[in-house]
Parts: structure tokens; C-alpha cells; sequence
């Protein structure tokens, strides 16, 4: 029939969460098949058993985001080409440093005409320069790639606080409004913009700002300081996106994947409290070490994002114009102290 079929691809705490927010929908939406698949990375648990099969038999996902029921129509599947193949909507939800692998097992196993939709923070440096997650999508798969990005700290989605996301697409207005439908809730506001880039790069580039707001925490700098960072980051966020797409909008910035991701992360995100930690440690032990002690699984995105922007920033001779990207990454790989980001901050605002 002409229902559309939705398949996740990612079953992190936010793929949890975003799975949670689909099926909730597509059994109201007639438009929608009921079932929403959700690929899931298999793993073994501590008990012995397969996440998968643990998913499908009590409705939760133990390990990314226990306590949740996702809805009785979230099928968990560990055979990826198996979950892709009938979807007509596919929503990418991974920590963006799998999603190529992910697209190049992805190759010739969609269906021609599927939209997809990405709600990856996170972005690919490649020799030919930056590449963004849904260009990655779209080119590998051939298919067309929106986003979804905004202030979204997914434990607090899955127990339906009120929050606002951003749609950015490209040029078809009448998909972005199908993905506002299947994400749409009470709780979970969306609005579309007609700004991919913009959008995509909001989200990305906030995680490294949430590294030096963890740092200012770490260091004990107080309330003034961390403004500071957000202000001087988001500015950098702007002038940064501006200059890889001479198409993204300044009223992008106060969309919920601008300004509003950028307060919520540097408050409560994950990058920002293992950031802490590190500075706390004055930053001796690693980044990957605090994350899979205090994560337990899941993802850190500014840290290799910071290197993937400092890559940019390098080659294209862009360094002394964004004093606090180019810091937080300095800091991560221990070049400099984490009192490095007030310092450098402060002190190189050349960007009006
Ligand atoms: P997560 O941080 O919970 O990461 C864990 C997931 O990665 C698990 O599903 C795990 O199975 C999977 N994984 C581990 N190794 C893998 C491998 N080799 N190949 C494929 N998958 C593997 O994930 P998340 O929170 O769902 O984040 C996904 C994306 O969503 C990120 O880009 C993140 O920035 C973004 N995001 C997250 C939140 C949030 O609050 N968690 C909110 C908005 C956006
Ligand atoms: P963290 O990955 O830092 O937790 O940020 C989550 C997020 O993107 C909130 O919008």
C-alpha cells in the first residue's frame, strides 16, 4: 500500500529515544506503518543475553536507556541490510564516527526512492575537505538526507519533558513536513527550516563549544565565564558554517539546533561532564579512558569533532580566526593546559 515504512538506524540513548518518539506516531498517523524497525548494533550483555532479544521482550533497551519503554511496535533487528530493505523514511542515529562503515554495508541495499533523515552530530574530514554525515548518506546511498538536530538531551525526552527541535532540509518542502509529522509530539516541538547546512553544522559544532564550557566548569570559573564560552563558541559556530557554506542563514542560529542546543549541552550534555572531569584531572588522564568509565557505551562527539575542525581550520590556513576551537582541540590532545581555553579565549576575540 502507500504507507511508509520507518526503519532506525541506531539504538543509542537518543536512537532509543528517537524510536520511542516515531512508533508513538505511526500507530496515530495513518500514513505510517504501525511497526517502526530499529537496527540495532548487537551486543552481548553481562547476563549473557542479546540485547536484541532482551529489546524485543520487555520493550527497553537495558542498556542505553533503561526504565524506557519504547512502545510494543519497535522492533529490535541486529541484521542490518534486513532492517533497511522495505523502508521508505530511514532515520540515522549513530555516533557519527560508524556511519561510514555503516553506508559503505549500506550500498545497493535501499530502496531507490527512500528519504532519509540524520540526527548525527558529527561530521568526516576528508582529503577533498569536510563532509558532512547526511552528504555522506546522500552520496554513498544516493538518496536524499535531511536533519534533525536541537536542544535534545535525550533522558529527558524519554520522560516527555517539553523540548523543540529543527528540521533542516533541502528543497522539498512537503518531505520536511512528512519528517515534522513522524517526529511531532506534544512534548517534542519541531519546526522545519529550509537550511541543511546551517542546521547540521549547529549541531555538530556545539559539542566542541560543550568541551570548553566542561572545562570552565572543571576549573571551577563560574557563571560569567561559561556565558562567555557559549557566546564566544556560538560566534565561532556562526563565522565557522559561514565560511564552508556561503548559503547557511544567521536565523538558523536561533533555531532550537543554535542557540538553545548550545545552552542545554553546555548545562547538562555528556560532552560537557566528561570535559569536567578532565580538567579536574587537569588533564591527565585521557578523554577515552573518563568516557568509558563515566558512559558506560555510550558516545563522546566534541573530541573528535575538535580534531575533525582544527583538521579544517589547519589546512585551510583558518587557525588564529577561531581561537576556541582551535584551543579546545589543543587542550584534548594535552598540547595545552585546560586553563588554555579561558586564556586563548579571552585574549584572541578576532572574529566581529
Ligand atoms: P550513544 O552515545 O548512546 O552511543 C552508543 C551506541 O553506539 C549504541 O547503540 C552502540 O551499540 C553503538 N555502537 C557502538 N559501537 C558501534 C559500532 N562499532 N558500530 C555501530 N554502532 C556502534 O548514541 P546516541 O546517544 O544515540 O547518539 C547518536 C547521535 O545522536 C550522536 O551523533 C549524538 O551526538 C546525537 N545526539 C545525542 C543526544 C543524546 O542526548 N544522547 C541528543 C541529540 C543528539
Ligand atoms: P551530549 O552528547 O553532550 O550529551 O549532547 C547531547 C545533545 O546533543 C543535546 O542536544
Amino acid at each position: 500500500g502507500s504507507k511508509s515504512k520507518v526503519t532506525v538506524v541506531g539504538s543509542g540513548n537518543w536512537g532509543s529515544v528517537a524510536a520511542k518518539l516515531i512508533a508513538s506516531n505511526t500507530l496515530k498517523l495513518n500514513s505510517f506503518h504501525d511497526e517502526v524497525r530499529m537496527w540495532v548494533f548487537e551486543e552481548t550483555l553481562q547476563t549473557g543475553e542479546k540485547l536484541t532479544d532482551v529489546i524485543n521482550k520487555t520493550n527497553e533497551n537495558v542498556k542505553y536507556l533503561p526504565g524506557i519503554k519504547l512502545g510494543k511496535n519497535v522492533i529490535a533487528d541486529p541484521d542490518l541490510d534486513n532492517a533497511v530493505k522495505d523502508a521508505n523514511m530511514l532515520v540515522f542515529v549513530t555516533p557519527h564516527q560508524f556511519m561510514e562503515g555503516i553506508c559503505k554495508r549500506l550500498v545497493g541495499k535501499v530502496r531507490g526512492d527512500v528519504e532519509a533523515i540524520s540526527l548525527i552530530k558529527g561530521m568526516e574530514v576528508k582529503m577533498e575537505g569536510p563532509c558532512m554525515i547526511s552528504n555522506l548518506i546522500s552520496e554513498q546511498l544516493g538518496i536524499n538526507c535531511s536533519v534533525l538536530m536541537g536542544a535534545n538531551i535525550a533522558n529527558e525526552i524519554a520522560v516527555e519533558k517539553f523540548s523543540e527541535a529543527t528540521v533542516g532540509f533541502r528543497d522539498n518542502r512537503e518531505i520536511a513536513e512528512q519528517w515534522v509529522k513522524l517526529f511531532s509530539t506534544p512534548y517534542f516541538m519541531v519546526t522545519p527550516v529550509q537550511d541543511v547546512g546551517g542546521v547540521e553544522l549547529c549541531g555538530t559544532l556545539k559539542n566542541v563549544v560543550a568541551i570548553a564550557a566542561g572545562f570552565v566548569d572543571g576549573l571551577d570559573m563560574g557563571n560569567n565565564t561559561k556565558a562567555a564560552i557559549m557566546r564566544i563558541g556560538l560566534r565561532e559556530m556562526r563565522a565557522f558554517s559561514k565560511l564552508l557554506f556561503s548559503s547557511v542563514r544567521d536565523s538558523t542560529f536561533f533555531e532550537s539546533c543554535g542557540v538553545a542546543d548550545v545552552i542545554t549541552t553546555c548545562l547538562g550534555g555528556r560532552n560537557r561532564k566528561v570535559a569536567e572531569a578532565f580538567a579536574r584531572n587537569g588533564g591527565k588522564r585521557s578523554f577515552d579512558d573518563l568516557e568509558a568509565e563515566m558512559l558506560q557505551g555510550q558516545k563522546l562527539q566534541g573530541v573528535s569533532t575538535a580534531r575533525e575542525v582544527y583538521e579544517v581550520l589547519s589546512h585551510r590556513g583558518w587557525l588564529e580566526l577561531f581561537p576556541l576551537f582551535a584551543t579546545v582541540h589543543e587542550i584534548c590532545v594535552g598540547r595545552l593546559p585546560p586553563s588554555a581555553i579561558v586564556e586563548y579565549s579571552e585574549k584572541k576575540p578576532r572574529l566581529s
